[in-house]
């Protein structure tokens, strides 16, 4: 999963979320960290799953790349 990240969308290895709510992975920064969940809900205003968003067709990748970006969070 972290090198699917790292070659798709050019982000560092794994590290602790500032938000200490646990390890800054993909998972974390896509479903379920705090700090970015007025964002997340702004790009999928309904619950997706974590396949769509990484695994699903080129404008949910695209959403997915450009809702990492904003974050500027380190994967
Ligand atoms: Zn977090």
């Amino acid at each position: 999963m972290n090198h699917h990240m790292f070659t798709k969308f050019k982000i560092g290895s794994i590290d602790q979320c500032p938000s200490a709510a646990g390890a800054m992975t993909a998972e974390h920064l896509l479903q379920t960290c705090p700090l970015y969940k007025v964002l997340r809900k702004r790009f999928w205003s309904q619950p997706t799953s974590l396949q769509n968003k990484l695994f699903g067709c080129l404008d949910d990748l695209r959403r997915t790349a450009t809702f990492a970006r904003e974050t500027q969070a380190t994967i």
